[in-house]
């Protein structure tokens, strides 16, 4: 039994990366975004995918690679099966691969907007048990744990500041500037709120 009040942050971005790409019909570099499409050509036993974008200007339309020339044999059903029925969970999941697109995408917008699912993994005692908060990311983004904390919890990057100075708030994996850093799948932040005046409502704030 677990002696933390302990949450789980599901950490879903809102906006997909962007690739800045040069543009044939607006003749310069323009953000596109991922249309929700994807194309499947077959060659015999070859097929190429790609996920389709969209220059945000003029609506160009640009090919991202998925596999190419790739022998039937050697696509996992389960991607293949995704591209013949236009599966959206399965693209939204593509257009939020950020190492994927950097592949094909020299110059990449990325944004830090999430959506933030609370959920209460272990409950507060009466005593003043620490906070502990793990994240779950379905995928990466450029958001930094600072930040996070901040929006979520109502702290000022000042009392964050302090709170870690203190030794009061941790996160596992540690590391120096770990705070500073794009927020992890499987971060462990804990912080300790005892004696702090307003230990209530950082920790309603945390939960859902
Ligand atoms: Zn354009």
């Amino acid at each position: 039994m677990s002696h933390t009040y302990l949450v789980q942050w599901t950490i879903k971005p809102k906006i997909a990366p962007r690739p800045w790409l040069a543009c044939n019909r607006c003749r310069a570099a323009r953000p596109f975004e991922p249309s929700g499409k994807t194309r499947l050509n077959a060659n015999g036993r070859r097929l190429d995918a790609w996920l389709i974008y969209r220059c945000c200007s003029c609506d160009s339309t640009w090919n991202r690679p998925i596999f190419e020339r790739r022998h039937i044999r050697d696509i996992d059903p389960h991607t293949l099966n995704a591209l013949q029925t236009n599966d959206e969970a399965w693209i939204e999941k593509v257009s939020f691969d950020l190492d994927g697109l950097r592949r094909d995408a020299g110059q990449i917008e990325e944004f830090s907007e999430v959506h933030v699912q609370k959920t209460i993994l272990n409950p507060a005692a009466e005593s003043s048990p620490p906070l502990e908060i793990v994240l779950d990311l379905a995928m990466k983004t450029s958001l930094r744990t600072e930040r996070l904390l901040s929006m979520e919890l109502g702290l000022s990057r000042k009392r964050i500041a302090i709170l870690e100075e203190a030794g009061r708030l941790s996160t596992a994996p540690s590391g120096k500037n770990a705070l500073r850093r794009p927020v992890k799948d499987e971060m462990r932040i804990t912080i300790d709120l005892a004696g702090e005046a307003d230990r209530n409502a950082i920790l309603s704030s945390a939960g859902p």
